[in-house]
């Protein structure tokens, strides 16, 4: 196929978007704003010479379970996966720890007088998994192929974690799940949340909850490598201001999130679609800090140290409580904590010795309050000693994330808010596609939403291909 065609963004979607394209023939640049591509997936030396740390994202499960990801020879550029024993460690008050297990059968095991419900809770999704996938990280389908399962996930989808965390006897798997439905960023008495813990949980057990030797950078690396065999050229230090720049490419995609767009091609788009975009909504921010470790995290809970994901909240109503306070605006007094401690299983992070820990706390958007004591208090509470072992860290809050990486609008590291109405349609009805022919959106604000998995690029690419007549409708 010829043509020209430009991406803006060297985010997971924008390179998945490219890749997509160049494969189909086109002529693609991409143009980045930062000097390093990956977007929130880059690892940088934010603290000490020597310490890596994932600026982002962390934690893969959407990219090995990625049905387009998965699909490309990443291995081939360096990309290697570490799983650590366990996926997940959520440590309690009483100095133990409920660890979710990789392999369904032992975490049914681990998980004693519930291990049985959350087999059956989660098997459908983990032994379809690859079905799964395709589907949910898709535009939402009338037909899906799966109607079965979809319908039981779609039943999740309408239940709130809290009720559907009300089949668990033991508080310790309640807080578990908790800790699983907070990703979504809702309140957990809400509508989708309790799909949300479904799918993470089914992850750790079917494609794991792997990170990257090396960091995220690894992955945006090996995208860009390969997106360089295919001819295509990335532009880093090349900020977009107006789409009128690009007026002699024939299709422009934007790795970019509504609010930028508005800015970057108001006059190209119609009346009727900006006024879509305007009413938007972002969700809440993070509130992030990074640290270099002269030593592994005490936890008080040993076998912690078998997880590189860490849930740090305590309990159901606990967790539930400081998720409820950041969606009706107020910061959390005791947030819910989610760290990652690649060092422990990837020893190219720190170094010899030393260790990195990367945690992030929900608050409301663009939120100015620091969280620094009230994040570190709750590591402390299950890890007492914690603050001796920091030789650094560097703290972000929401408005110095949105500062080197302009996607993050007001701390918000998912692309919009991820209610029903932006969950049904991301971001206007149109999806990818908007009121100008030859510009599309491609970021996390489209379908499926936040996280590493490329598919917002990959669709988007796929919908503009399909409308040239340049390949066959697929799913
Ligand atoms: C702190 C944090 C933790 C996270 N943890 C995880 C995790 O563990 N696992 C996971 O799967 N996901 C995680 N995520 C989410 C994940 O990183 C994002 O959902 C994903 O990176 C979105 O990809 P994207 O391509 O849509 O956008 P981005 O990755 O944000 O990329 C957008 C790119 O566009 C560029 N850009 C913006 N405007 C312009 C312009 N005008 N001109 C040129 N370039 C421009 C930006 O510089 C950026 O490089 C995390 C994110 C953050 C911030």
């Amino acid at each position: 196929m010829s043509g020209k065609a430009c991406v803006i963004g060297a985010g997971p979607n924008g390179l998945a978007a490219a890749i997509v394209l160049a494969q189909a023939g086109l002529q693609v640049e991409v143009f980045e704003a930062e000097p390093i591509p990956g977007g929130a997936a880059r690892t940088l030396e934010l603290t000490l010479p020597g310490f890596l740390h994932d600026f982002g994202s962390a934690v893969h499960p959407w990219v090995v379970g990625s049905p387009f990801f998965s699909s490309l020879p990443l291995q081939d550029y360096g990309l290697q996966w570490i799983h650590s024993p366990a996926p997940l460690a959520h440590p309690l008050d009483d100095g133990t720890a409920v660890m979710l297990e990789r392999d369904l059968r032992d975490a049914e095991a681990a998980l004693g007088g519930d291990g049985k419900a959350w087999r059956q809770l989660m098997s459908p999704f983990v032994e379809h998994w690859s079905d799964i996938a395709a589907e949910v990280l898709a535009p939402i389908h009338l037909l899906p192929h799966r109607p079965f399962l979809m319908a039981r996930l779609g039943w999740h989808a309408v239940t709130s974690a809290k009720s559907l965390a009300s089949r668990f006897r033991l508080e310790r798997t309640r807080a578990l799940f908790a800790g699983l439905a907070a990703h979504s960023f809702l309140r957990l008495d809400e509508t989708l949340s309790a799909a949300f813990g479904v799918l993470l949980g089914a992850t750790a057990h079917s494609v794991g909850w792997p990170i990257p030797r090396g960091g995220s950078q690894s992955i945006a690396n090996a995208l860009c490598s390969h997106l360089a065999k295919l001819g295509a050229a990335v532009n880093t230090s090349m900020r977009v201001e107006n789409l009128s720049e690009l007026s002699h490419y024939d299709l422009t995609f934007c790795d970019i999130t509504p609010r930028q767009l508005l800015r970057l091609a108001g006059p190209r788009l119609s009346p009727s679609y900006q006024r879509r975009l305007e009413r938007y909504r972002y969700g809440p921010g993070v509130f992030k800090v990074d640290y270099a470790l002269a030593s592994p995290i005490p936890w008080k809970a040993a076998e912690c140290l078998r997880a590189a994901t860490v849930h740090v909240g305590g309990t159901f109503e606990q967790i539930a409580e400081g998720e409820a306070a950041v969606c009706s605006g107020r910061p959390a007094d005791r947030p819910f904590v989610l760290l990652a401690q690649p060092s422990l299983f990837d020893s190219t992070r720190a170094p010899a010795g030393k260790h990195t820990a990367w945690a992030y706390c929900h608050v409301p958007n663009a939120s100015k309050v620091d969280m620094l004591g009230r994040l570190e208090d709750q590591i402390e509470r299950f890890a007492p000693g914690f603050r001796d072992c920091v030789l650094a860290r560097r703290v972000f809050s929401p408005a110095d994330l949105e500062s080197m990486d302009a996607n993050l609008v007001g701390g918000d590291i998912g692309g919009g808010a991820m209610n029903f109405g932006q969950f049904l349609f991301r971001p206007t009805w149109r999806q990818y596609a908007t009121s100008a022919k030859d510009i599309y959106l491609c970021s996390s604000s489209t379908p499926p939403g936040g996280g590493v998995h490329g598919m917002c690029g990959y669709n988007a690419a796929r919908m503009a291909l399909t409308r040239l007549g340049s390949v066959t409708r697929r799913a």
